[in-house]
C-alpha cells in the first residue's frame, strides 16, 4: 500500500467542519494553491485527487465536507490554480457512492474572485448534480 504523507489528526474537535463531533485529518501535498489559503502543507481537497485516491477515501469516510469553491474553470483557476473538471467529475461520483445526505458541499464567496450571482450558478450546477447539502458562506480574508 502506498504510504501516505501525514501531519497529524485531530479528534473530538465540537461543532467545526460539520455537526457534532469530528475529525480532522491533515495531509502534505495540497495540489491547490489557493489565494487566501491559511495553510499550505495541508491537503483538505480529497476531490482535486485522482478518482482512485477519492474511491479508497469512500471506502473509509462516513461524511464528506467538500469545499467545491468555483463552478467556473476560469476563476476556479485564477483562485486555486486548478483544474475545475477533475473536481467537479470526482465530486458527482462522490454523491453517486456516498447519497446526497452524506456529502455536504461548501460554495463560498471569495472575495475579489467570484459574486454572489457566481455562487448561485454553482448552488444550481449542484443541486442539478443531486446535491441536496449545500453550505453557502464567505471566506474570511486576513488583513496584512
Ligand atoms: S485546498 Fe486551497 S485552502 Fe485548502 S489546503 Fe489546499 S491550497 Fe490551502
Amino acid at each position: 500500500m502506498e504510504a501516505v504523507p501525514f501531519i497529524g489528526i485531530d479528534r473530538h474537535r465540537l461543532g467545526v467542519d460539520g455537526v457534532g463531533v469530528t475529525t480532522l485529518a491533515a495531509f502534505h501535498g495540497c495540489p491547490l494553491r489557493c489565494k487566501y489559503c491559511l495553510n499550505r502543507r495541508c491537503l483538505e481537497s480529497p476531490e482535486e485527487l485522482p478518482r482512485e485516491s477519492v474511491e479508497r477515501a469512500a471506502e473509509v469516510v462516513g461524511d464528506f465536507i467538500v469545499d467545491i469553491k468555483e463552478s467556473n474553470a476560469e476563476i476556479y483557476k485564477a483562485y486555486t490554480g486548478g483544474d475545475a473538471a477533475l473536481v467537479w467529475a470526482n465530486l458527482e461520483w462522490l454523491i453517486q457512492k456516498k447519497g446526497p445526505e452524506h456529502v455536504t458541499v461548501r460554495v463560498p464567496l471569495i472575495p475579489d474572485f467570484n459574486t454572489e450571482a457566481d455562487c448561485d450558478l454553482t448552488a444550481a450546477r449542484l443541486k442539478a448534480m443531486g446535491a441536496t447539502r449545500i453550505d453557502r458562506f464567505t471566506y474570511r480574508v486576513q488583513q496584512s
